[in-house]
C-alpha cells in the first residue's frame, strides 16, 4: 500500500481539457509502486479525470465542443452557484480512472493520455493518484 500522492493544475479557462500524463507518470515514480493499479482521482464536484487521445490536441478540444453543446451554459436548471453545466458534465465524465501500473510505469495506449477535464475554471485544482500494488 502506498500513500496518496498529490499533485495541482492550474488550469486557463472555464472549460478545458488538460493533459496530466506526465503528472501522473512522476506520481506513479514517486510511489516506488513497481506494479498494480493506480487510481487518480479529482475531488471537484466542476471538474472531471478521462483517458484520450493525447497526439492531436483538437480531440480534447472536439470533446470540450460537444459537451457543451450537450450540456449547454443556461438551462432549466435550479443551482443558484450558476455552474450547473459544470457540475452535469463533471457527473457525465467521472471523477477517477483506473490505470495499470507495470514497470513502475502507467500502462497507456500508444494515443493515450490522461486529461483533468476543467468544466467551471479557471481554477487551482487538486488530482490525487493513489497505486495499489499487486
Ligand atoms: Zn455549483
Amino acid at each position: 500500500m502506498t500513500d496518496i500522492q498529490t499533485f495541482q493544475v492550474r488550469t486557463s479557462r472555464r472549460e478545458e481539457l488538460v493533459n496530466i500524463t506526465r503528472q501522473v507518470r512522476e506520481a506513479i515514480g514517486a510511489s516506488g509502486a513497481t506494479g498494480g493499479v493506480a487510481y487518480v482521482y479529482c475531488p471537484h464536484t466542476t471538474g472531471a479525470i478521462t483517458i484520450q487521445e493525447a497526439a492531436d490536441p483538437d480531440v480534447a478540444r472536439d470533446i470540450d465542443a460537444m459537451l457543451t453543446r450537450l450540456v449547454p451554459l443556461r438551462g432549466d436548471y435550479r443551482h443558484a452557484e450558476g455552474n450547473s453545466d459544470a457540475h452535469i458534465k463533471s457527473a457525465l465524465v467521472g471523477s477517477s480512472q483506473v490505470l495499470f501500473v507495470a514497470d513502475g510505469q502507467p500502462v497507456l495506449g500508444t494515443w493515450q493520455g490522461v486529461f483533468f477535464c476543467e468544466f467551471d475554471g479557471p481554477r487551482t485544482r487538486k488530482v490525487m493518484v493513489k497505486v495499489l500494488e499487486g
